[in-house]
């Protein structure tokens, strides 16, 4: 460490979760470095950090090697809605197996204890519910969500083995839905598509009959999550549940957004999506033992404030 400064990596640092780490790892006195390519990150996203002397933003691509020199990594770059990653699945695959490959191999190097943003998605659509961290998942490998759902079984596997093999001091979080500002209002994922469309009185698109369900976690109390999980002892690798227990349907959401905007849109319905899992919810017990970290925003109060925040971009 120089200066008394971790200096500290997050790819994917101009999306919607990484812009919310960046700040909070320079609120704690970090210097960050953050890599991005912009595929869904936005320079708005960080606009804010950019005068921070110890905020330093670079445009890079994870499926390429990166050299610099830290002490610790949070790696994120992945898009997350399935709109986006299913736009080019192969650059998806791609992102989450060779981005891997590339931080694990800079983390090897230059000794960094490093963290993957695994996701509930390697989960599949769940025979076992709520899902825990030994439950293996039910993924369909060559369906239109495998780029991604396999892309990040495959990197959990590679940091699994950098530990075993390297002895790299790893942290593998599995995050399920996290909703909140900054996320991207033509995004796709179900809270910023209901809210914009409340919003703006245009239909609520609700795909099936709504009776999937999904458990829904507030921006901050993830990254909480996440700094306790990088500061836990070298142990508590992971992989570990990070998400908000209370489960609901997305019908039930859609009428909560509706009710909450003062909206007058109109529920209409769309067909479900290929493999989208019926439902999700964490078990979060292990969070609670190893982490002592449960969330603590509630789905009204995380609500009102992501309405808040779409109310100033989209009007
Ligand atoms: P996001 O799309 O807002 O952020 C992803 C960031 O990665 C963007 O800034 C994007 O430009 C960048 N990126 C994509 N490909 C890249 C590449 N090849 N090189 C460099 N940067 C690249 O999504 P998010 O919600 O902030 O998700 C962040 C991470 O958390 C992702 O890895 C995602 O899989 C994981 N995750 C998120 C959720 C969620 O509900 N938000 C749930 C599970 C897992
Ligand atoms: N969904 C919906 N309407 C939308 C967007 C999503 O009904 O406009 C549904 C989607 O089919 C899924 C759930 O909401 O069942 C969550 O979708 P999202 O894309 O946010 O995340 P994921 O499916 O990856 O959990």
């Amino acid at each position: 460490m120089k200066y008394g400064r971790k200096r500290v990596l997050v790819t994917g640092g101009a999306g919607f979760l990484g812009s919310h780490l960046c700040e909070r790892l320079l609120a704690e006195g970090n210097d960050v470095l953050c890599a991005d390519n912009f595929f869904t990150g936005t320079k708005d996203n960080i606009a804010h950090l950019l005068g921070n002397p110890y905020f330093e933003l670079m445009r890079h691509d994870v499926t390429f090697p990166l050299y610099v020199e830290v002490d610790e990594i949070f790696n994120l770059a992945c898009p997350a809605s399935p709109i986006h990653y299913q736009r080019d699945p192969v650059q998806t695959t791609k992102t989450s197996v060779h981005g891997a490959i590339n931080v694990l191999g800079l983390a090897k190097r230059v000794n960094a204890k490093i963290f993957q943003a695994s996701t509930s998605e390697v989960y599949g659509d769940p025979e076992v519910h709520p899902q825990t961290e030994d439950y293996r998942g039910s993924v369909n490998p060559i369906g239109p969500r495998a780029c991604y759902d396999e892309g990040k079984r495959c990197a959990e596997t590679l940091f699994f083995d950098y530990w075993r093999q390297h002895s790299l001091r790893i942290k593998v979080a599995r995050i399920f839905n996290t909703y909140g500002p900054r996320m991207h209002p033509n995004d796709g994922r179900v809270v910023s598509n209901f809210i914009v469309q409340a919003l703006q009185g245009q239909d609520i698109t609700l795909y099936g009959d709504g009776s999937q369900t999904r458990s829904f976690c507030f921006v901050d109390d993830l990254i909480e999550g996440f700094i306790r999980l990088m500061n836990a002892p070298d142990d508590v690798t992971g992989p570990i549940n990070l998400g908000n227990p209370r489960e609901m349907t997305v019908r039930e959401l859609a009428e909560m957004v509706v009710k909450m905007v003062g909206s007058k849109s109109q529920i209409v319905y769309r067909p479900l999506p290929a493999d989208d899992p019926m439902q999700r919810q964490p078990n979060i017990a292990l969070a609670k033992e190893k982490l002592g970290w449960e969330p603590k925003v509630t789905l009204e109060q995380g609500l009102e404030r992501t309405i808040a925040y779409f109310r100033n971009v989209v009007g």
